[in-house]
């Protein structure tokens, strides 16, 4: 049962961010209590949209002092239901969408944390720069998301994870002081790094309200291939002489056949190789056209190739249209994890054996460039996590990550102690409570009870 929000609450809020941005009609609240998937839902107490530093800070420091929880969205494109209230005050970050200045010399922008990434891609386009990081949830995944959750996505192979392409940052910690570090200095030891420390820490130690991001050198001309291999093995061995021969190399994903055969069936079109055990998708970018590299290191094996943007667009769709391609089967349990290259083939073969033994569909993509496989499993019940913990705990005896790129949230904190000690998480916590004192910053998202 939803608390109500108190007098109290919502009249402080109003005071702070005016009325209008102070909403406590349950049906407008109860449109954000809802993760991207369907498979969680929260209930809050009101829904907040700030405007400036100022007011975020305003409203931070008024929950501190009562004890109100708030758990802050950007995009809510989260898949570990990271973004999905308990008894909080939803904090929205949309309001923050400052875009610029770009620095056309240093290459960097400072944005807002409610930018949208396909509007930084839009706001960088035509100067010679472009933005490093990119993923399929561009148009609706906020920088600030994306900050928190150390996003990697599909050209983390050339250009690595946000935190990589991270300069600087402002924010309001759990105390609601205001760090800002947004000066754009590319070199700068003086001290600890709190901007490469929010990063990843999912909203846990502060809210993100601004960053200063790094741009890279943009690219004349691009290649994308599919290439059908007999099987992941196979993937894998191709994948690591792409990644030794080819250095205009922008993007490296994987569909594992059953992924193809489904995305296919959502696209209304035949998959390309259907005899492959799986398809590699490959993108290369250069100054000059870079499809003669790519052909040459992939030494005669059949590929379908596209140079130009609506063809490289229709190639990518195989790939990025994955996520929706299942939801629309069900609600499924997305596992984000990566494990060693030289152990990939075998875990592959022993979770789609799982899903078997557990009559689920088993649905494998993912960014092989990085190791990161996104396993989806399909069958099990929203709340029947039986099948999920098998998998986890295979990926952990493996060496992998539990969580390669989406986060922990609230959908995986029940194994963090997977991937890290006793030790670690204790120091995580200790940190929490030095960043967040009175622990009103998204209870119940990646720290264990
Ligand atoms: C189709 C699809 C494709 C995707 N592809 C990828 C991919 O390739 N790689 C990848 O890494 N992820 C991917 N994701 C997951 C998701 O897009 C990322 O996790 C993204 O970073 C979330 O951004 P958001 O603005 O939607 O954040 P939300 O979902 O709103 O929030 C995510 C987490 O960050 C916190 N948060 C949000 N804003 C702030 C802020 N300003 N300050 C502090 N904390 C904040 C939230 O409380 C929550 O814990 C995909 C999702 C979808 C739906």
């Amino acid at each position: 049962v939803p608390s109500l929000p108190t007098p109290d609450l919502v009249a402080a809020l109003a005071a702070i961010v005016g009325a209008e941005h102070a909403i406590v009609d349950p049906d407008i609240v109860g449109s954000y209590v809802t993760d991207w998937t369907g498979r969680f839902h929260g209930d809050a107490l009101a829904v907040v949209r700030p405007h400036t530093v100022g007011e975020v800070a305003e409203v931070v420091r008024w929950c501190a002092a009562h004890g109100v929880a708030i758990t802050t969205q950007g995009g809510n494109t989260s898949l570990v239901a990271g973004a999905v209230p308990q008894q909080s005050v939803v904090l929205l970050t949309r309001g923050l969408n400052d875009v610029g200045p770009l620095d056309p010399d240093a290459g960097q922008i400072t944005v807002g944390a409610g930018v949208t990434l396909a509007a930084v891609h839009a706001a960088v386009a035509g100067s010679g720069w472009e933005f490093g990081v990119d993923l399929g949830a561009r148009d609706t995944a906020t920088i600030g998301g994306m900050v928190a959750t150390n996003a990697g996505g599909i050209r983390v192979v050339r250009h690595g994870t946000m935190r990589a392409n991270l300069i600087g940052s402002e924010a309001v910690l759990g105390t609601g002081d205001v760090i800002s570090h947004l000066g754009g200095l590319a070199k700068d030891n003086t001290g600890y790094e709190l901007g490469a420390l929010l990063c990843g820490s999912e909203g846990t130690l502060g809210i993100v309200t601004a960053v200063r991001l790094r741009l890279v050198r943009s690219f004349a001309e691009r290649v994308v291939a599919l290439v059908g291999v007999a099987n992941v093995a196979e993937a894998v061995a191709l994948a690591g002489h792409l990644r030794r021969t080819v250095d205009s190399l922008d993007a490296l994903e994987v569909m594992v056949a059953p992924a193809m055969a489904v995305v296919a069936e959502h696209l209304a079109t035949s998959a390309p190789f259907a005899d492959a055990g799986a398809v590699l998708l490959v993108e290369a970018a250069a100054d000059h056209d870079p499809t003669e590299t790519l052909a040459a290191a992939l030494n005669g094996r059949e590929a379908i190739v596209a140079t130009d943007r609506a063809g490289r667009a229709r190639l990518w769709r195989y790939r990025e249209s994955q996520t929706e391609a299942i939801g629309r089967r069900g609600v499924p349990h997305k596992l984000d994890v990566s494990v060693p290259l030289a152990a990939t083939a075998a875990f592959v073969d022993d979770v789609m054996a799982l899903g078997r033994e557990h009559s689920a569909e088993v649905f494998v993509f993912g960014h092989l460039g990085d190791g990161n496989l996104h396993v989806n499993l399909l069958g099990p019940a929203p709340d029947d996590e039986r099948l999920d913990e098998l998998v986890l705990r295979l990926v952990a005896s493996r060496g992998g990550s539990i969580s390669a790129e989406h986060g922990i949230g609230r959908a995986k904190r029940q194994w963090l102690h997977l991937n890290r000690s006793p030790a670690e998480l204790d120091a995580f916590r200790r940190v929490k409570a030095a960043l967040d004192p009175a622990g009103i910053l998204n209870p119940g998202v990646l720290l264990p009870d």
